[in-house]
C-alpha cells in the first residue's frame, strides 16, 4: 500500500510500515532536518535507539547500506538510498528545555519531542531520533558543531523497514540556529509496504 504524508513545518506525523516496505523522507525545500523514531509494532517498549546503532555500525555517523538498530540489538531499518550524505545519530530530540537552555524561550515553542509524542499518542522521557540530513561536524578532539544542512529541495532518503515498525517523524522548529539553516519548512514521506 502506498501513502504520502506532508509533515507542515513544526509538526509530525506517525504511521505503521511493515517489514520489507521503504519509508522515503523528502526534504522538500531544502535545509531541514526530520526527527525519525520508530518503535516495533508489536511492542512499544522496544524502539530504534542511536547508542546501540552506533554500537553496532562502531561509527557515529550514518551511511548508505548501514542498519539502525533497536535498543534490543535487532535490526529496524535500513538505510538503502540517501542523496545527501550528512545525517545526525548524536543528537537528542529539541524539547521545551533545550529551548530554555539555549535560547529562553522554551515557553509554548513546538518541539520535536512534543510533537512526535502527540503524533505517537504517548510520552516519551527523551527521544534520541535519527536526525535526517541534520549537518554535524565532528571534530577529530570530538567537538561538534552543527551545521546548515546539506540537502537540497527534493533530497530523498530511502529506509528499508527490518521489522514491522510504528514510525513518528518530525519536521524540526529549531528556527534559532543553522540546524533548519535559520528557517522551518516542510517534510514529505511516501510509505510503500
Ligand atoms: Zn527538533
Amino acid at each position: 500500500m502506498k501513502r504520502e504524508y506532508i509533515i507542515e513545518p513544526c509538526t509530525a506525523t506517525s504511521f505503521f510500515v511493515k517489514k520489507g516496505g521503504n519509508v522515503i523522507v523528502e526534504d522538500m525545500n531544502g535545509g531541514q532536518v526530520a526527527d525519525f523514531f520508530a518503535e516495533a509494532a508489536e511492542n512499544g517498549d522496544e524502539f530504534l535507539s542511536t547508542g546501540v546503532t552506533i554500537d553496532v555500525n562502531r561509527s557515529i555517523k550514518l551511511k548508505k547500506g548501514d542498519v539502525i538498530y533497536s535498543d534490543r540489538y535487532r535490526p529496524m531499518f535500513t538505510l538503502v538510498a540517501d542523496d545527501v550524505g550528512a545525517h545526525d545519530i548524536l543528537h537528542p530530540s529539541c524539547r521545551r528545555e533545550m529551548y530554555d537552555f539555549f535560547y529562553n524561550d522554551g515557553a509554548g515553542h513546538p518541539t520535536c519531542l512534543d510533537n512526535i509524542d502527540h503524533a505517537m499518542k504517548k510520552r516519551h522521557p527523551e527521544i534520541r531520533p535519527v536526525n535526517l540530513f541534520m549537518n554535524t561536524e565532528i571534530a577529530a578532539d570530538g567537538s561538534v558543531k552543527v551545521l546548515a544542512p546539506k540537502s537540497l529541495p527534493g533530497d530523498r532518503v530511502v529506509l528499508r523497514a527490518e521489522m514491522d515498525a510504528f514510525v513518528g517523524i518530525s519536521a524540526c522548529s529549531v528556527h534559532e540556529s543553522a540546524c533548519n539553516d535559520g528557517e522551518c519548512s516542510s517534510i514529505k514521506v511516501y510509505v510503500e509496504d
